[in-house]
């Protein structure tokens, strides 16, 4: 049993089940005892990796296609604000690739949101240099045009499950059997926030809310709404949630979500619709496959450029790198990207516009 999974069965003891969001907050960000709290889980050496880490023409990109949006509002000072930005080397490859784009560096300061402590250390170490400073969440962020990049941030935020029971739902809880943390379900409740999916669910399925992704969208859009900018969101998941996507990640391989609590990476795939809907009133891009929004950046043009200065395993690696990211049986077809402007604003290179016909698919 790990230390957390002592606490946690005592309180459960005491006070009751768990919410998976309860739940899932404990272990990734317990101050003592949490994920996140406490160690590096990105590369080889941690639990996942991600784009970022897997190639810095990820980070190119972006980091273009976030500045040319700046061009496109006029280019005024602004904020460049990252959530999640795990060791830094997203916006560290954001910065480098952006020193071109004239003013850029003059006009833009850069804020990040991140609970952990370790990895605001490395993020320190990476953007060395760069006009960086942390803040302890997005309603801080300054009132100023804003251009916002998450990647991999939203998944990690606890997520409620509620499992469909006529036309009421039972949410699914943490609570004890013996010594063991085990899922179990409420009594049947009706909600309001879910009547709409009263519409595409049948009795037994599961839907997904994400709490706080609320408020953190709601402070980004508010921001980008009154100032300008924009907001681009990258993870897995889809356009509407629907099933079980819970899940833990423990050296790089899938796990018992309750098993060793503090010790896996918990996570959830993300619901595009509820972040679209809390952003209002931005428009929303359509939700772009990450494959096809990195082929529209011109990664094939990047790759090659870079290949020529490669070769043997180094050459190996990139165009495996290349493949990761963009391949439907890579990452290319589950993660997916958002763009998210101001009513009217050109929406970021890259990013198509939302047909009205994919309102509900
Ligand atoms: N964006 C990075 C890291 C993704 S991992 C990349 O692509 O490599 C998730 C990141 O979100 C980590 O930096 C983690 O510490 C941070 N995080 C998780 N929950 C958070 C919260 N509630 N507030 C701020 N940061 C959080």
């Amino acid at each position: 049993m790990t230390a957390l999974a002592g606490i946690l069965a005592r309180r459960i003891a005491a006070a009751g089940p768990l919410s998976l969001a309860e739940y899932m907050a404990e272990c990734l960000l317990n101050p003592a005892h949490g994920y996140y709290a406490t160690r590096d889980p990105l590369g080889a050496a941690g639990d996942f990796t991600t784009a970022p880490e897997i190639s810095q023409m990820f980070g190119e990109l972006i980091g273009l296609c976030l500045a040319q949006s700046w061009l496109d509002q006029g280019a005024p000072r602004a904020v460049l604000a990252e959530a999640g930005p795990g060791r830094g080397t997203l916006m560290a490859d954001i910065w480098r690739a952006t020193r071109g784009v004239p003013g850029f560096h003059d006009r833009v300061t850069i804020r990040l949101i991140e609970a952990s402590p370790v990895l605001r250390k490395a993020q320190a170490k990476r953007l060395t240099g760069a006009p960086v400073d942390w803040l302890e969440s997005l309603d801080a962020l300054p009132e100023a045009p804003t251009w916002f990049v998450a990647n991999e941030f939203f998944d990690a935020l606890p997520i409620r499950q509620f499992r469909r029971d006529g036309d009421g739902w039972r949410e699914v809880v943490v609570g004890l059997q013996g010594d063991a943390l085990v899922p179990g379900l409420s009594p049947r409740a009706p909600l309001a926030e879910l009547q709409h999916r009263l519409a595409d669910t049948r009795d037994g399925d599961i839907v997904e809310t994400c709490p706080a992704a609320r408020p953190a969208i709601e402070a980004v859009a508010g921001r980008i709404a009154r100032q300008g900018g924009a907001a681009l969101i990258v993870d897995y998941g889809d356009w509407r949630s629907k099933g079980d996507t819970f899940q833990a990640l423990e050296n790089h391989a899938y796990a018992d979500p309750f098993a060793r609590p503090g010790q896996a990476d918990l996570t959830a795939h993300v619901d595009f619709e509820a972040l679209a809907r809390f952003a209002v009133p931005l428009s929303a891009s359509a939700l772009m496959p990450q494959g096809v929004l990195l082929a529209a950046l011109g990664i094939e043009t990047r790759a090659a450029r870079l290949a020529q200065s490669l070769d043997g395993a180094a050459l190996d690696a990139h165009i495996a790198a290349f493949r990761r990211l963009t391949h439907a049986e890579e990452m290319g077809t589950l993660f997916k990207a958002l763009a998210l402007v101001p009513d009217g604003a050109p929406l970021p290179p890259g990013f198509a516009a939302r047909s009205a016909a994919k309102d509900d698919g």
